[in-house]
């Protein structure tokens, strides 16, 4: 890394506009060159709504208005129980671009969490749809600092007087914009000020907070419109089915803006119909989200013998996408899968499996097998592995590490100092964020994630890769999930058990899918025995929660 921070020289300065990258620039470019682009949301309503970005810029600015007139001051937090629609859009627009910070909340975390991390932001303000009134109502009285409640609908559809009496200061959205101004002028905020803040999951302790900048948001964004990124462009129409409230909707609500894209929100329904319904009917030709949304879909697509007209490609990341659905997608469906990697600390794109020139003398195999990587560094995020003492181990595809990355959209401290440092600082003083990702990298630079370093198996003391062997069990048609945990062994300390929920209606036993492994893995990997389940348990950003995995099947014994 020919980096130094200590050389002090005095450079000749560039003679160019010194105009801020701010979160607001991207609705004025959108309202300017992109005005009649639509913006089409189902609601909570129930209705599918068409807006321009004209517009969603018009609404944006009177949310702005209405920060002011809700008394939230400059760098302090509104905050959002929403889904993917246009009121939500908005409010990213107004909220970060006026100078306050928009928390967005994640629903499916637990009312207990929510309480915390909404007392621990010190929101002022809580924006939520109407499918989270049962709730707000339950967690109104514990939050310390919000004042005012925000219903994101209109008066029709508020909720009963006599439950309205129970949460105060209950405001109508439609009513407070109707109320307020559309002229604003977005103020020019220094581009490293705060614009959002989103908690992580918290699987072991308390969420802590990611606080995103204007720079680093704008930044990821324009990586992330990138050919060899989402590669999205005026001619396309995009769905994120990713939540607006997970790190962003991986920040395609910022994208599709910047590049011009027609914008398709599916809003509360994420079933397989729904979904489908709203690709084909507003001939989307790109979407993103997490591989549990695409299995729904797929199995819809599949059970009604149905195809996608338009859509082309797939973002698909958040846990690894199985082999078996990156070919499913291609060989049946023409649509190509762009799998990538991040975090929420990386807001989060940090890697996507992306072909080289090269690669375009490979089979369908070979090309199957790098598109199942986790892929190759967007510029901007840099990365290595490292060994146990902290010393760079090589890429050769082999030796896998503790993955580190650097870059300017990822954190560099939790929100309120909350965990300490998380940067491990290098040689050449350069800190690298511990991802907890255990990976290799192969010579041409595509990371392949092992496991989670808190998941790893390690068995006789060397490590099992538990996503490989998921991924060869989800191969077979009649699983529609499988889980690969760590039991204690006397012997080994941990041996793998896979853990395997069916598809409806679809049969497999223990020997057929025992028998995938012959083969494809060092003998020693093949789990020692396979379960059946009615489910596995997900986590609030749709991961499977391993850890409770672990502990159901902790006095799990061998089948004689
Ligand atoms: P997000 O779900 O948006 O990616 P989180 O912060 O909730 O963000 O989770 C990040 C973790 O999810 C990563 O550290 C990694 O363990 C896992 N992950 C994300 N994308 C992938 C992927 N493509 N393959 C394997 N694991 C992934």
């Amino acid at each position: 890394m020919a980096v130094r921070h200590d050389l002090e020289i005095k450079p000749m300065l560039g003679q160019m506009m010194q105009l801020p990258l701010l979160i607001s620039s991207l609705i004025v470019h959108a309202e300017r060159h992109h005005g009649d682009q639509l913006v089409v949301s189902r609601r909570v309503e129930g209705d599918i709504h068409r807006i321009s970005y004209r517009e969603v810029a018009e609404r944006a600015r009177r949310v702005a208005n209405a920060m002011q007139a809700l008394g939230v001051q400059p760098g302090e937090r509104a905050a959002t129980l929403a889904w993917n629609t246009h009121r939500h859009m908005e409010l990213y627009y107004g909220v970060s671009g006026s100078g306050r910070v928009l928390h967005t909340v994640n629903p499916r975390l637990h009312p207990d969490q929510i309480v915390y991390i909404v007392n621990h932001a010190e929101d002022r303000v809580m924006f939520f749809d109407m499918t989270f009134w049962p709730l707000i109502q339950a967690v109104a009285g514990l939050t310390r600092t919000v004042r005012h409640w925000v219903a994101m609908t209109d008066r029709a559809h508020m909720p009963p007087v006599e439950q309205a009496a129970k949460v105060p200061n209950l405001l109508c959205c439609e009513e407070l914009l109707a109320r307020t101004h559309d002229r604003y002028a977005w103020p020019v905020l220094d581009e490293n000020a705060a614009s959002s803040l989103c908690y992580t999951s918290g699987t072991t302790g308390n969420p802590k907070g990611v606080v995103y900048s204007h720079r680093s948001t704008v930044l990821h964004t324009m990586a992330a419109a990138l050919p060899d990124c989402l590669g999205c462009s005026a001619t396309d129409a995009i769905l994120p089915v990713v939540p607006m409230f997970h790190v962003n909707s991986w920040g395609i609500v910022y994208l599709a803006p910047m590049t011009g894209a027609k914008l398709v929100l599916p809003g509360p329904c994420l079933d397989g119909k729904s979904l489908y319904e709203l690709l084909e009917s507003e001939r989307v030709t790109i979407s993103a989200g997490v591989p549990t949304v695409w299995q729904a879909l797929l199995a819809h697509v599949e059970a009604n013998g149905l195809t996608f007209t338009t859509m082309r490609r797939s973002g698909i990341g958040g846990s690894a996408c199985p082999p078996a659905m990156i070919r499913k997608f291609r060989d049946t469906y023409d649509v190509h899968v762009i799998h990538a990697w991040g975090m929420t600390e990386m807001s989060p794109i940090g890697t996507v499996a992306a072909f080289k020139e090269q690669h375009s003398r490979l089979n369908d195999g070979g090309r199957l097998a790098v598109m199942s990587t986790q892929g190759r560094a967007v510029y901007g995020v840099d990365m290595k592995i490292v060994g146990e003492d902290g010393a760079e181990l090589p890429w050769d595809g082999q030796a896998s590490g503790d993955l580190m990355v650097r870059g300017p959209w990822i954190l560099e401290t939790y929100f309120m100092g909350e965990g300490g440092d998380p940067l491990a600082i290098d040689a050449d003083r350069n800190g690298w964020f511990p991802t907890g990702d255990v990976a290799k990298i192969t010579p041409e630079g595509y990371m392949v994630i092992t496991d989670r370093s808190k998941d790893v198996i390690k068995s006789g003391g060397e490590w099992i890769g538990s996503i490989d062997l998921e991924n060869i069990a989800m191969a077979h048609p009649a699983v529609a999930m499988a889980a690969c945990v760590a039991t204690p062994h006397p012997k080994w300390g941990e041996r793998p058990l896979l853990v395997v929920v069916k598809k409806q209606g679809m049969e497999v036993s223990r020997e057929e899918l025992l028998a995938l492994y012959e083969g494809k893995i060092a003998k020693w990997w093949t789990p020692d025995d396979v379960v059946f389940a009615d489910t596995i348990p997900m986590g609030a950003t749709g991961k499977m929660q391993k850890n409770k995995l672990r502990e159901q099947f902790q006095g799990h014994r061998v089948q004689a």
